[in-house]
């Protein structure tokens, strides 16, 4: 799997200050060969949607959209106020089919003519399935990544698409399960950016709200629970500020190369990395950024890095820990809160219990 399309944009939104991880995106990397390109051996973590996971999302978005999108037609249409009957369905899965990768192009041009069709006042389609759109991260023609909505409905009262996701995430009294849910509002986050994009061209950009659909499945079988609307000013904001990480560092990588073509895995010591908890399970070079903090106060996680700084020497941590006199403020706070933490636990700093023995 590479950092192609959308993807590459919300895992730079992720981590807004990694230029590593940015410099892959732009590059579009398939990250277990890259981390073999780096590290000279293969990758054997785990990586990917698991196959089970993807069976089950490909049988939910096929359930939602055979016989003319049914189910999903009677999930949306008491949203916006439509007869399901009545609702027009587009679906390019069934008039454009094939991998997704090779037929972008086409589903653009469809779907660029069904919002030249809206600009004009003209009838449209009120659910499109499987639109097509593309963000420009760059300054030539080529510099843009495909983003692939799983459905647009159209809002009556804006005139205007509103992007959906079908997930099959459970739903329990309303709440989605799964810490993949920042993945999927940031996915919905770059199809608003992308339509708002699409739609300024017809000087539409104003009716493109930041609002977009989940649709996820109920505990039992495979069944759409009632959807969800959610407002995504924040993701909004991380991808479009992703989007202008990612030209700054295609220039950056142009500068690197200005003498020699130099291929990105030799670059990467130019190139700085924000190692964060987050990397690990996201990130396939995880474990090769890690490596560069050994020692320091990083490796412990984002709570110790904020409390004591990232680049503190974890053998200064063990010493205050054991009652070593703090030098700095942060030091103070930190051997204030291990001692608070440690007599809540009923441990005794070697100090002490010297002292005390
Ligand atoms: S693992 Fe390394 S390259 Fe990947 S996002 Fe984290 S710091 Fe950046």
């Amino acid at each position: 799997m590479s950092l192609r399309s959308s993807r590459g944009i919300v895992r730079t939104s992720r981590n807004l200050r990694c230029v590593l991880q940015a410099a892959m995106v732009v590059e579009r990397v398939s990250e277990p060969e890259f981390y073999e390109r780096v590290t000279g051996t293969k990758f054997e973590g785990e990586y990917g949607e698991r196959a089970s996971a993807r069976r089950r999302g490909s049988k939910f978005e096929s359930n939602l959209t055979t016989n003319n999108a049914a189910l999903l037609r009677r999930a949306l249409a008491p949203i916006f106020g439509y007869d399901v009957e009545a609702m027009v369905v587009r679906n390019f899965a069934d008039e454009i089919p094939g991998p997704p990768h090779e037929l972008h192009a086409m589903r653009l041009t469809r779907m660029r003519r069904i919002l030249q069709d809206l600009a004009r006042d003209r009838e449209v389609p009120h659910l499109v399935i499987q639109p097509q759109l593309r963000i420009q991260v760059g300054p030539n023609l080529t510099d843009f990544e495909h983003v692939s909505p799983d459905f647009f409905v159209l809002n009556p009262a804006m005139r205007m698409y509103v992007p959906g996701e079908m997930k099959s995430f459970i739903v329990r009294q309303g709440v989605a399960d799964g810490a993949d849910l920042d993945l999927t509002r940031r996915q919905a986050a770059a199809q608003i950016v992308a339509l708002r994009d699409e739609a300024g061209r017809l000087a539409m950009h104003g009716r493109v709200e930041n609002r977009a659909l989940f649709v996820f499945a109920q505990p039992y079988g495979l069944m759409p629970a009632r959807p969800v609307i959610e407002v995504l000013n924040q993701e909004v904001f991380e991808v479009e500020r992703a989007v202008q990480f990612l030209r700054e560092v295609r220039a950056r990588l142009v500068g690197l190369r200005a003498s020699t073509a130099t291929p990105l895995e030799d670059l990467i010591a130019e190139l700085p990395i924000n190692y964060q908890d987050r990397c690990i399970g996201s990130c396939v070079l995880a474990t090769v950024c890690e490596r560069r903090f050994a020692g320091r106060a990083r490796v412990l996680g984002d709570a110790a890095s904020d409390l004591i700084g990232p680049d503190t020497d974890v053998g200064r941590l063990v010493a205050l820990i054991n009652g070593a006199q703090p030098r700095t403020p942060e030091e103070a706070v930190f051997a204030t809160r291990v001692r608070l933490a440690a007599a809540a636990l009923g441990y005794q700093p070697r100090t002490l219990r010297r002292a005390t023995g």
